[in-house]
């Protein structure tokens, strides 16, 4: 029996019609994939597998479901097969999640040079009637494009909205704007906004200040409906995609002002990856550092700069500045090369920030003052400064391991003797400081500040490795110098 002869089957057999509208394109283009052939070779795993899976046109679930619905046909109303006994599929349904989420975590790039500044241009809001709903979505734009926020962190996602972004979040100065900093990676409280972005924020700020907001519970919010719903119902477009909130306000107009703009994929949840991906090519990579303080390195920024450095890679532009990869370097320019390269980029630089992040946490914890003398260097605007020594040290002689229980938090004096081994935590008591000198004040003194608990293993190490190494050596040069 011929494939197509079981697709008029399955065509006739639809009573409700229902199944087959959604199904019917997908089989029709299977079909003319494959060829008019015999159903049992034209249902092999092979060719289904071509088509659901490795296809460019990527819609796994959607074919496979097709597929599936019809294979299921073939094998119950044509073979007369009971349900139980119908054989499996030969493709796995997990196989197709993992694929489906992966598809599903690829932002859409605006192309390199795209100019931002139209998604704010005044004819995109003309159909809106509406100056308070133009002025909330610009300022949404702004901040998801200078801030890095999403629309999580703009928008209460239900009515429970303790962590959205609030008035009091957003600080309004003279020449910029201060945002709080969302990003649960960085240390860095707050982020500047200057230019463009801040004057699109602070309008709309003017605004939402005088505008009274009926709704109880988004009062306290920055982005609420400063409009009412009926005021947009003029374009029949708008009130049929039922515009009530403004995160359905802000997809809508990104949608409407993508298609206008040309671009078919609207970039409704990916503007923070674009902005991301759009400073790495204004500044050749060198924004790669500030980003990574504002933000960390969640999902979206290693993904944007994956793609920074897939495109950029043949243009043999160097990737940043500062940063440098050895183990990297490779002559080799094939695909699989270039993905490698990327791919161990973004391991090394995920482990660095991993680490610098941790030690801005614990810096935090103590203030910036020093474990043992409670000493806090501060420089001009409040900046403090701190550092963070690792016990045992963090190097391959060493071994030690980037983990707070193997951190201590000590002014630049302190640092620099207990890296030589001058002093020690007494692995008996931790709380206690050990001098190679008895005589020593500072030996058998207290810690001045200790709130995180240090690895018993780590203090012992160095306490064994390198300040009785110390001592005794000391010890002997004394004894010397009597004989
Ligand atoms: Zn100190």
């Amino acid at each position: 029996m011929k494939i197509q002869e079981v697709f008029d089957l399955y065509v006739k057999s639809d009573k409700k019609q229902s199944s087959l509208k959604a199904h019917k394109g997908k089989i029709i283009k299977y079909i003319s994939f494959i060829g008019n052939q015999d159903v049992e070779s034209g249902l092999d795993e092979g060719l289904l597998r071509k088509y659901i899976i490795e296809d460019e046109k990527f819609q796994p679930k959607g074919k496979y479901d097709a597929l599936l619905n019809f294979y299921n046909f073939y094998y119950v109303e044509v073979l007369n097969v009971s349900k139980r006994e119908v054989p499996f599929f030969p493709i796995d349904s997990k196989e197709l999640e993992s694929l489906e989420s992966k598809e599903k975590r690829k932002p859409t790039y605006y192309v390199k040079g795209f100019n931002f500044n139209c998604l704010f241009e005044d004819r995109h809001y003309e159909h809106l009637n509406n100056h308070g709903a133009a002025l909330a979505v610009k300022a949404s734009l702004a901040l998801a494009l200078s801030a890095g926020y999403d629309s999580g962190e703009m928008f209460p996602t239900n009515r429970e909205h303790e962590s959205a972004m609030k008035m009091n979040d957003i600080f309004i100065e003279e020449d910029y704007i201060k945002v709080r900093n969302f990003s649960s990676q960085s240390t860095v409280p707050f982020i500047i906004i200057q230019g463009k972005n801040a004057e699109y924020i602070k309008e709309y700020y003017k605004l939402r200040e005088s505008y009274p907001i009926k709704k109880k519970w988004q009062q306290s919010l920055f982005i609420a409906n400063t409009w009412r719903t009926n005021e947009l119902n003029f374009d029949s477009k708008i009130a049929q995609n039922g515009i009530y909130i403004p995160h359905d306000l802000v997809s809508y107009m990104l949608k409407y002002i993508s298609l206008k703009e040309g671009h078919p994929n609207p970039l409704i949840t990916d503007l923070r990856a674009n902005m991301v991906l759009h400073s790495l090519y204004n500044t050749k990579g060198s924004a790669l550092q500030d980003i990574i303080e504002l933000y960390g390195f969640p999902p979206y920024v290693k993904q944007a700069f994956e793609k920074y450095c897939m495109t950029t890679a043949r243009d043999k532009e160097p990737i940043f500045s500062v940063l440098s990869f050895d183990s990297i370097q490779s002559e080799d320019n094939n695909n699989v090369n270039e993905k490698k390269k990327v791919e161990s980029r973004i391991n090394v630089i995920d482990s660095l920030v991993r680490d610098s992040v941790k030690v801005k946490k614990l810096k935090e914890v103590y203030n910036n003052s020093c474990q043992i003398c409670g000493e806090q260097i501060t420089f001009i605007n409040e900046i403090s400064y701190s550092e963070v020594h690792h016990i045992q040290p963090f190097n391959k002689q060493h071994n030690g391991i980037d983990d707070k229980s193997n951190m201590i938090v000590l002014c630049p004096n302190h640092h620099q003797i207990f890296d030589m081994g001058i002093i020690a935590i007494d692995p008996e008591n931790p709380q206690r400081i050990l001098h190679v000198d008895s005589k020593n004040p500072l030996h058998q003194k207290i810690l001045f500040a200790s709130k995180h608990k240090l690895s018993s293993t780590h203090v012992r190490y160095h306490y064994e490795n390198i300040f009785l190494t110390l001592r005794n050596r000391l010890l002997e040069i004394s004894e010397q110098g009597i004989h």
